[in-house]
């Protein structure tokens, strides 16, 4: 356990699918995964022309996108994950409070073009520490948890990977 680290991308894997989050810790990537990683980064040098401060690595541990003044935030491309973007914004917003540095997070999605706000309460506190720790259950598996056909497999890196022998069968 102690050799184990988990991040933001850790937790929005988990809230998505608990096997990309084990395949993703385990460092196999699929050639989409890079394109999306570009496509992520893209956005991100354009999203915040005017703070100084871009993406930040954090105790060599989780990188943030950037700090605006009371907020932490993230910008995504779209809010079909909204759930898994929330658990990712918790995590840094715990992680910054351990460290001391209480912030607000703002989650801006450009297709919907809007911006949500999130804090840090007692709930969303008892409800990541909950989610690190099942994180943490998933990665100290020793084999990937199954197959779970969930809608969002169709957009996934891991798509061709888990669902090939499905293909061959047919
Ligand atoms: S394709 Fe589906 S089951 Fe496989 S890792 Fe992606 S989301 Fe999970």
């Amino acid at each position: 356990m102690e050799n184990l680290k988990v991040g933001g991308v850790h937790l929005h894997y988990y809230a998505v699918c608990k096997r990309k989050l084990w395949l993703y810790d385990r460092g196999i990537t699929m050639e989409q995964e890079s394109d999306r990683v570009l496509q992520g980064k893209i956005l991100h040098e354009h999203a915040y022309p005017r703070l100084q401060q871009k993406e930040l690595l954090i105790d060599d541990t989780f990188k943030i996108d950037a700090i605006d003044g009371e907020y932490i935030r993230e910008t995504k491309i779209s809010s079909k994950l909204a759930n898994a973007d929330r658990l990712q914004m918790l995590f840094y917003l715990y992680q910054m409070e351990l460290r001391g540095i209480k912030k607000k997070g703002l989650l801006s999605y450009t297709k919907e073009k809007r911006t949500k706000e999130l804090i840090l309460d007692e709930d969303s506190k008892k409800e990541i520490k909950k989610a690190i720790a099942g994180a943490f259950s998933v990665l100290e598996r020793e084999t990937a948890p199954k197959v779970k056909k969930v809608p969002y497999c169709k957009s996934c890196a891991y798509y061709s990977f888990c669902y090939a022998l499905e293909e061959d069968e047919e």
